[in-house]
């Protein structure tokens, strides 16, 4: 088996040793020699047919079946200094899973995975895994195929789930300490969890009308169903976090004010929920939403089912997204679910430099999607009643690479060119609400809007206050927030057991 090159944190290292050497580990190991295990095909993930889904709100990736899970457990080599745990940022012990998956203890596989990361039915569906674990899988390595680990994580929890018994893992000694999480995001779930796993008392406080952040309002439901969305945040409730929403910290009321009712810690998690626009000409035009406006609509206020839920939203004929991330792909796919005869996604770069996951590129184009690569949008064009009916575009190439090591787009010019559109959706990227920062004197804030934290401890300039996700980040990924989220859950036990 390959031994890898990258040095594992020493008392990860120790944990995953132990599991690793477990007796059924070893037999397992024995059970088939790991030249046949590089031999074996990697299981696909089935998926709905493209022109049935690309009518509907339903989930896309249908999942994978018990005889294949097992089959694609026996793919990974058990490597005694797995990577792709290093590549996890919450540090999740994979073969430790994975092994019990090909045992056939799928329940244990999802209990595995809890003791690190709460929310395991999310991450199986959004995490970018080609990027993380799976890219530096060493079958990836050793054969260009990596352990479809993302595949066998959304395996164990939906098993959990259909089987109906969701462990509730039993309460800790009560420590009688408040804290207090400021949205309820990946970020604020992630915390909530692990400090309620320490025995505090732990109350989220949600800006909406309900729980989940982006995994709720942003990301659809034909890749992440609400109903798992629920099922995990009432896993939290279960385990004692109260959740409190429709409360806006800095309106409803501030951390001085929560101070008073008793809580001894904090973290802000509320995201980055202000969408940035290109200031071209004619932006304020009707039919020209940012990403976030428009999926809200969709998502969190069920627009697609105007009139019978409050929200409308517009149905265009040919719609333009701007952008080439996740929510960019979100946006276009959702806008050709709502009836769209042209959808197509406008980028500046290359599909090279797209930051997108390549399964929901890949979904896209089977939708029927339409990619304009190399194209920026100058000039929005309006009928005479103010409604968007073109825009104006411009050819770019690429020069030298920019700060984010990416080539930077640069201008042709004279390639101007003009196309009917009746909705456009600028996903460009999002900003920290400054809400809580001018509401809160002392909290420090970045450039961008970001607050500033010790990176290590994930501290603002406030004593017991902390901060991560989004908020600090600008825009990133669910387990960027989770793993911020468990770093700060053991540095505010730590602080309010008065050891730091
Ligand atoms: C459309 C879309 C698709 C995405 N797709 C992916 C993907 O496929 N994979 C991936 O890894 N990442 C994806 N991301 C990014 C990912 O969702 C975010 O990085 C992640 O949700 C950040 O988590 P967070 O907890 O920091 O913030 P959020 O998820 O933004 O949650 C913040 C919460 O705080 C609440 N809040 C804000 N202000 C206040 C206040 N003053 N008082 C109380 N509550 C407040 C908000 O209402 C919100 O519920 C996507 C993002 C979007 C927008
Ligand atoms: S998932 Fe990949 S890196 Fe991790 S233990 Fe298995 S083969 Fe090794």
């Amino acid at each position: 088996m390959a031994e890898s090159k990258k040095e594992l944190d020493p008392e990860l290292k120790k944990r995953l040793k132990e599991s690793y050497d477990l007796p059924w580990r070893k037999e397992l190991r024995q059970a088939m020699p790991v030249k046949e295990r590089m031999r074996l095909p990697r299981e696909k993930m089935p998926e709905r047919e493209a022109e049935e889904r690309n009518r509907d709100f339903c989930e896309v990736n249908v999942g994978i079946a018990p005889e294949a899970a097992v089959r694609e457990a026996r793919r990974c080599l058990d490597c005694a200094n797995p990577q792709c745990v290093a590549g996890c940022p919450v540090a999740i012990d994979i073969p430790g899973f994975v092994k019990l998956v090909e045992k056939g203890d799928f329940v244990g596989g999802v209990r595995k995975i809890k003791e690190t990361n709460s929310l395991p039915a999310i991450c199986g569906r959004v995490c970018p895994q080609e990027t993380q674990c799976e890219d530096v899988c060493t079958l990836k390595k050793a054969t260009g195929v990596p352990v479809a680990i993302g595949n066998l994580e959304r395996f164990v929890a939906d098993f959990e789930r259909h089987q109906g018994e969701v462990y509730i893992p039993p309460a800790p000694p009560d420590t009688g300490f408040k804290a207090a999480v400021i949205g309820a995001g990946p970020a604020g779930l992630t915390v909530a969890g692990d400090l309620a796993k320490k025995g505090h008392r732990v109350t989220i406080f949600e800006a909406l009308h309900t729980a989940g952040g982006v995994l709720v309002y942003g990301i659809p439901e034909f890749r992440l169903p609400k109903a798992i969305l629920r099922s995990e945040v009432e896993y939290l409730q279960k385990m004692g976090v109260e959740l409190r929403t429709n409360y806006v910290v800095g309106k409803t009321a501030d951390l001085d004010d929560l101070r008073r009712q008793g809580y001894k810690a904090f973290f802000i998690g509320s995201g980055a929920g202000l969408p940035n626009f290109m200031k071209v000409p004619g932006e304020n035009l009707v039919g020209i939403y940012s990403a976030n406006e428009y999926l809200t609509r969709v998502n969190l206020m069920r627009a697609y089912d105007f009139p019978l839920a409050d929200t409308p939203v517009l149905k265009a004929r040919t719609a333009a997204v701007i952008g080439g991330g996740n929510v960019a792909m979100d946006s276009v796919r959702t806008a050709k679910r709502l009836g769209a005869e042209r959808a197509m996604i406008i980028y500046r770069r290359s599909r090279q430099e797209m930051p997108a996951r390549v399964e929901e590129v890949k979904h896209a184009e089977e939708e029927g999607i339409e990619f304009q690569f190399l194209t920026t949008p100058t000039r929005y064009i309006g009928d005479e009643r103010g409604r968007l009916k073109a825009m104006e575009t411009l050819r770019m190439e690429l020069g030298e690479p920019d700060a984010s090591g990416r080539r930077r787009p640069v201008p042709v010019p004279g390639s101007e060119c003009v196309t009917e559109v009746d909705l456009a959706v600028v996903a460009i990227g999002q900003s920290p609400n400054p809400l809580i920062a001018q509401a809160t004197p002392g909290l420090k804030v970045g450039k961008w809007g970001n607050l500033e934290v010790d990176w290590a401890t994930l501290a603002t300039s406030l004593e017991g206050v902390y901060a991560g996700g989004d908020i600090i980040r600008g825009g990133a990924t669910v387990i960027l927030a989770m793993g911020d989220g468990r770093t700060a859950a053991a540095e505010i036990d730590r602080y309010l057991r008065g050891l730091s």
